[in-house]
């Protein structure tokens, strides 16, 4: 099933903001600029008919009143602006929790599994453009495509207020003729590099010599060669706009008592890689790992350990929820385990690693369980799987919610 991606930007934001509250400014030009009334203001935002008159973001106020006369300058009001973003978002968040905001105006949605139930992806775009217009007094442009990044060039074809597809049949002639750095993650250096290999627009990038293009830029010219190529279909992060989330955690009563230390080890691995597949969607990591156990008796037990570096991979968790159940493992069978983690931070913070051992295949494991995620995304949930879990009789190896993105 191909991937359907939309990629919402509200227009000209923070003036549409304004102007939506202000039906007086309807016909007027209008800028959001620091400090008017000093003249060496600039210009923050404009609505579209500033912009018509040539008034451009980073203009001073006084190039803006040349350009067109008449503007009106309005402070800008940032909070309003952030109280009117995070509703956009909650309507994305209807259509998808895959929602992945870039900037306050605008975010990715990822679709693909619930294209069915609304109808389409240029039908959600549709929707979605309405619903904002209608509730919050906005137009959007919407891109809809079967890559992230296409999506995003999609939303910046009609403007205001349009949609615009990019499929399979039409995305060379769409997207090829653009200039290379209109591709989201081609910043200038990047683009000068590339000109200086006479590669010029996506197209050209797209149909470059791999090995050249390696040679040059490395790893990263090779992705977004992939990406002109639309070859490379990008991953949308669950919302964590609206969820503040604590921990994550699963637990299983298992089908029979789990009678051996091997038992044990392959229902934890099998709850670590769902509570490491949620965190990926979060975009986050963890630092604290707890372990629960009830043993046939009924018994419980349980312990819990700060770690010293943060870790996302279901090896590193897995490995660490046993350490712990170790501790006081003596053999009784038990009958269902949890394991939970806590003291989450984003991925993106940036983390002290371990120079020894531990960092290094901390960071291959999550390499490995993100392509893993990728093979089931394309080939269904069951494409790979760990050997211990191939033949077992302990848990029903079924589609839980968490691998709803993998289901085909
Ligand atoms: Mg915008």
């Amino acid at each position: 099933m191909n991937s359907v991606f939309l990629h919402i930007d509200m227009n000209n934001f923070y003036a549409s903001v304004e102007c939506a509250e202000r039906p007086d400014l309807d016909g007027v030009p209008v800028a959001i600029a620091g400090s008017p009334e000093k003249r060496h203001g600039v210009v923050l935002a404009k609505n579209q008919l500033a912009k018509k008159y040539g008034v451009r973001t980073g203009d001073t106020v006084r190039e803006a009143q040349t350009k067109a006369p008449g503007i009106v300058f309005l402070p800008p009001r940032f909070e309003k602006y952030d109280k009117i973003s995070k509703k956009m978002f909650g309507i994305c968040n209807k259509y998808s929790c895959y929602v992945e905001p870039f900037g306050p105006d605008e975010c990715w949605l990822d679709c693909t599994q619930t294209q069915k139930l609304f109808g389409g992806g240029r039908r959600i775009a549709d929707e979605l453009r309405e619903r904002v217009h209608r509730e919050l007094g906005i137009t959007a442009s919407v891109g809809v495509s079967f890559t992230k990044l296409f999506a995003k060039l999609g939303s910046d074809m009609k403007k205001p207020d349009g949609t615009t597809v990019i499929d399979e049949e039409n995305f060379r002639e769409k997207v090829w003729p653009l200039k290379a750095e209109e591709l989201c993650g081609i910043g200038g250096s990047t683009a000068r590099k590339l000109s200086d290999m006479n590669i010029l627009t996506i197209g050209e990038l797209a149909n470059s010599d791999e090995r050249v293009i390696r040679k040059t830029l490395g790893k990263s010219g090779v992705d977004i060669r992939l990406a002109a190529r639309g070859e490379s279909i990008g991953e949308v992060r669950e919302a964590v706009v609206k969820r503040d989330v604590k921990s994550v955690g699963h637990g299983l009563t298992a089908l029979r008592d789990l009678t051996t230390w091997e038992d044990v080890q392959t229902l934890v691995y099998y709850l670590s890689e769902l509570i490491a597949t949620r965190l990926r969607k979060y975009g986050m990591k963890a630092r604290g790992v707890a372990v629960n156990a009830r043993a046939y008796t009924l018994s419980r037990k349980g312990k819990q350990a700060v770690l010293p570096y943060p870790v996302a991979s279901s090896r590193d968790i897995a490995e660490n929820a046993l350490r712990l159940l170790k501790t006081f493992y003596d053999g009784t069978p038990l009958r269902s385990i949890d394991v939970a983690v806590y003291m989450l931070s984003s991925e993106r913070e940036p983390q002290q690693l371990s120079f020894f051992d531990d960092g290094i295949k901390s960071a291959y494991s999550e390499k490995l369980d993100r392509t893993i995620d990728k093979l089931r995304t394309k080939y269904g949930k069951n494409a790979v799987i760990r050997a211990c879990h191939a033949e077992q009789d302990i848990f029903m190896n079924k589609d839980l919610g968490d691998f709803l993105p993998f289901k085909r």
